[in-house]
């Protein structure tokens, strides 16, 4: 058992997150003190006293060197983060690991490039491997630019629709499978445009973008699905879009009528996800379409004006090698979409794939990955892409990254907006997450309020929850 125990501050959930990268486990907090399953014995103790951080081995890692047991020279940073960077650095030591965002196990690197001043910093102060500083640096850059087309004091839109075809085996969000809940469908899209009916009218800020995500919005049959979209575009509210976007994800949903639907409201932009072109793997991880059903479905699109089209590839996807991945890559640029979003496998422990506490990544699988993300940056790179969003999910294999690429002057604002933490969002839907942001002399506050995520419930009480986020929201 590994335990780490804390004295003088109470900061378990960074460390808590160091803990888990570096074993694979999830660890536990029993007593206030943290507890890692694995099979080396050892006790490490981190404290806040007097201000100073320090952190050090009181028990285990026999072959650690006496210098190497204690650290006690801090960095000027929140204690939070002093404490989580000197965990990390004391367990790379002890196990002799490290990864590619060193220290930075939180979600946003690029919040993190904005507070120093140079691509070195993040790694000199959280030991964030050059190419992985480097990227930070390039995509926070390009996240401003977006920023800078934006208000501070706009607002940008999320509909979720949260029911898929089928589950894919790696999925963690909350999506339903839409056959067994068919009868719900045109209830849930009732209630979602009633909801719109009752917040909006009462919402005084300017709405620049519109994202419409899930789930799959295309699961919908084609009737309720028009329904639905001319539902959503008779507000008021979103006749000055600067960018409205459609999830059409899955192919196995995509009907050429659903696309005409969406094209004479105006939409131009639409996601077309594969996740990988080899039928093979589709099969393994239960997405119920071809990669020609893929191809199809781009073309069309394409063939009806389509515009600004995302295609999203997953790397490390079960059972596929690095050939598999960069094949499926280099065949996407060839059909050259305006933007290529390239996720890094999540082991969510909700996933289908995880189920167990233990998340252990194997040397062989983390070099892989390594193989197919640096493929994929310098391919899409030399074909004129740039990263212009960047966050990273928990349990991703070797701590990796989601990066989203465009050809320039095709970004999504909305993408941009919502990762970057510096807009408000407001969400409606089951399970979505509306935030109101508070930038203050160079501060960033964000206030978070959540909505109900069992379809059932929230059809039930729609009203209820449109009252809380219009109070939210005043
Ligand atoms: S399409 Fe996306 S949301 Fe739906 S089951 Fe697959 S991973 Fe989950």
């Amino acid at each position: 058992m590994l335990t780490i125990r804390l004295s003088g501050h109470e900061h378990f959930y960074p460390l808590c997150d160091v803990a888990r990268l570096f074993t694979g486990v999830i660890p536990k907090v029993v007593d206030n003190v943290i507890c890692v399953d694995v099979e080396y014995p050892a006790l490490i103790e981190s404290r806040l006293e007097n201000g100073t951080v320090s952190t050090h081995v009181v028990e285990g890692f026999p072959d650690l060197p006496a210098s190497f047991r204690d650290i006690s020279s801090q960095e000027d940073l929140p204690s939070s983060r002093e404490c989580k960077r000197q965990l990390y650095i004391l367990l790379s030591r002890a196990l002799g690991k490290s990864f590619p965002w060193g220290a930075l196990t939180g979600i946003r690197p690029t919040q993190v490039a904005r507070e120093v001043e140079k691509e070195e910093d993040l790694t000199r102060i959280y030991q964030v491997r050059e190419d992985k500083a480097h990227l930070a640096f390039l995509t926070m850059k390009e996240e401003d630019a977006v920023l800078e087309k934006t208000d501070p004091d706009s607002l940008h839109v999320y509909i979720g629709i949260p029911f898929c075809p089928t589950r894919c085996a790696y999925c963690s969000f909350v999506a339903h499978e839409a056959p067994q809940k068919t009868s719900l469908l045109p209830s849930y899209v009732d209630a979602m445009l009633r909801e719109m009916e009752l917040v909006l009218p009462k919402i005084g800020k300017p709405i620049e973008t519109l994202y419409i995500g899930g789930g799959t919005p295309t699961v919908l049959d084609e009737v309720l699905f028009e329904k639905f979209i001319k539902g959503v575009f008779s507000h008021d509210a979103f006749s000055s879009l600067k960018e409205l976007t459609v999830e059409a994800g899955r192919p196995d949903t995509i009907t050429k009528r659903k696309l005409e639907i969406l094209r004479n409201v105006g939409i131009t932009r639409i996601c077309i996800n594969p996740q990988t072109l080899s039928d093979a793997t589709l099969l393994r991880v239960g997405r119920k379409h071809t990669a020609e059903d893929y191809l199809r479905c781009f073309e069309m699109a394409v063939e009806m004006g389509f515009s600004v089209i995302n295609t999203d590839l997953i790397a490390g996807l079960p059972g596929e090698g690095s050939e598999e991945f960069c094949d499926s890559l280099s065949r996407i640029v060839a059909l050259a979409p305006a933007n290529i979003t390239v996720h890094s496998l999540s082991k969510k422990r909700r996933s289908d794939l995880t189920r167990e506490d233990v998340l252990r990544q194997e040397e062989e699988e983390l070099l892989k990955m390594e193989k197919m993300l640096s493929f994929s940056f310098s391919t899409l790179r030399e074909a004129g892409y740039v990263p212009y969003y960047l966050y990273k999910q928990k349990d991703t294999i070797g701590g990796h990254e989601n990066v989203g690429y465009c050809r320039p002057g095709t970004e999504c604002i909305y993408n941009v907006a919502m990762m970057s933490d510096q807009r408000s969002v407001l969400s409606f839907g089951a399970g979505g997450m509306s935030k109101r942001v508070f930038l203050e002399e160079g501060n960033v506050r964000v206030e978070r309020c959540s909505c109900i995520k069992d379809p059932i419930q929230y059809i039930r009480e729609v009203e209820k929850m449109a009252e809380k986020k219009v109070s939210f929201f005043q």
